[in-house]
């Protein structure tokens, strides 16, 4: 873990076993100063409630330093004391976690036929919520302006920022949703829409990149610095956290795992392309396999291979096998720690994630198999909007990098 200790005009980078000194210029003191209370903010977000010591421990920060940096928090309200903790010997400690409410932020997901909003405190509790519908044929101006509206019910005291969540390509710097299949709409300006009606932060991003940090800021990617928050149901996507952050792409187009192509002969894709994966393992190979064997959709396919129906376990089973596939693929080429599972579909994990499971570890490597971990998504259906919100405080939380080239 690295850790920055600021005495005087030099600074003591401390990395394992090595030291190092250096002359600070003003400038980086400042700077290390700033890395050192979003190190310390962070660590209460993720790991809070914690004692003075826990912090200086985890943090590598000289006690004095630490200190007057928690002291800071304090008495800027964004970090609270909340009482003793009870150690089973020696004496107890004041324990410190962030003050929840301290500032909330907007989230949005924007769904096929309804928009969500919640309003966000800092520990990534839903406070608040909002709906609206969206109607058919979508029109985006009026979905737009219900948007809006949504978001008006919800801003309230201080706010970091307001996030959207959606699905499809979205441009990052712009906020700008380039193409949503989902929705059936291109160009559709959602960033601008919000940053005319409120003087707000807004950020639009990706539905599963918003999951994405949500796992990792408040749910099962917590413990992990590499992971694949993979989603299944109507779509197939990928969220991918490397070295602990969002990995978005230079574009903004990464983690389409939907549409890697397991076979350039199979069948045509929603995207136009042959044989994606979404073919293979999304809603609609389960709801294929149900007309097939004469269900009406997904629910009684699922009741009867739950009833131990053979053909109807076997769909499921070769939905998770192929998802497998895919899934291995990323694996074998970013060698995560974890691969965390959600999206709606996952109500039926019980028939899909062993055969998943099973086809992963077999085929990867088995130094990476044996140590990955394949675990749950944490935050249900509400992840979606939290990472929505999480992605408005990402500024609050981001810790300042040390150069910026031009
Ligand atoms: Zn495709």
């Amino acid at each position: 873990m690295l850790a920055a200790i600021l005495g005087g005009a030099y600074s003591h980078f401390v990395r394992g076993e090595k030291e190092f000194r250096m002359e600070l210029q003003k400038g980086d003191q400042d700077l290390v100063r700033a890395q050192n209370r979003a190190l310390v903010v962070n660590l209460l977000r993720t790991d809070a409630p914690l004692s003075r010591a826990d912090i200086a421990r985890r943090t590598g920060l000289a006690p004095s330093v630490l200190s007057r940096l928690v002291r800071s928090l304090i008495d800027e309200g964004i970090a609270c004391e909340i009482g003793k903790s009870t150690p089973p010997s020696g004496r107890p400690a004041t324990l410190i976690e962030l003050n929840p409410s301290y500032a909330t932020s907007i989230g949005i997901k924007i769904e096929r036929s309804r928009i969500l909003g919640a309003q966000v405190d800092l520990m990534g509790t839903i406070l608040r919520r909002a709906e609206a519908a969206i109607h058919r044929p979508v029109r985006a101006d009026r979905v737009l302006e219900d948007l809006v509206g949504v978001v008006n019910t919800l801003v309230d005291g201080r706010v970091l920022g307001l996030g959207v969540s959606v699905s499809g390509f979205v441009e990052p710097a712009t906020g700008t949703n380039l193409y949503s299949p989902i929705l059936e709409w291109e160009d559709v300006a959602v960033g601008e829409a919000l940053r005319s009606s409120f003087d707000l932060p807004v950020r639009v991003e990706n539905d599963v990149n918003g999951l994405a940090l949500a796992e990792r800021w408040y749910g099962a990617g917590r413990p992990f610095q590499h992971f694949i928050c993979i989603t299944v149901g109507e779509g197939i996507g990928a969220g991918l956290v490397i070295g602990g952050e969002l990995y978005r792409g230079a574009f903004g187009g990464a983690g389409e795992l939907g549409h890697i192509t397991i076979d350039p002969n199979g069948p045509v894709c929603r995207c136009r392309e042959r044989g994606c994966l979404e073919v293979y393992a999304s809603d609609r190979f389960l709801c294929e396999e149900a007309e097939r064997l004469g269900f009406e959709g997904i629910d009684p396919l699922a009741a009867a291979a739950r009833e131990g129906l053979a053909p109807a376990r076997e769909a499921f089973r070769r939905m998770g096998a192929n998802l497998g596939v895919g899934a291995k693929n990323l694996v074998n080429l970013l060698n995560p720690e974890a691969i965390i599972l959600g999206g709606e579909r996952m109500g039926e994990g019980d028939l899909f994630v062993a055969a998943f499971e099973e086809v992963v570890c077999q085929h990867s490597f088995p130094e990476e198999a044996s140590r990955l971990r394949i675990v749950p998504a944490e935050l249900g259906g509400d992840g979606f909007l939290i990472g929505a919100a999480a992605s408005a405080a990402l500024e609050f939380f981001r810790v300042p990098a040390q150069v910026t080239l031009s």
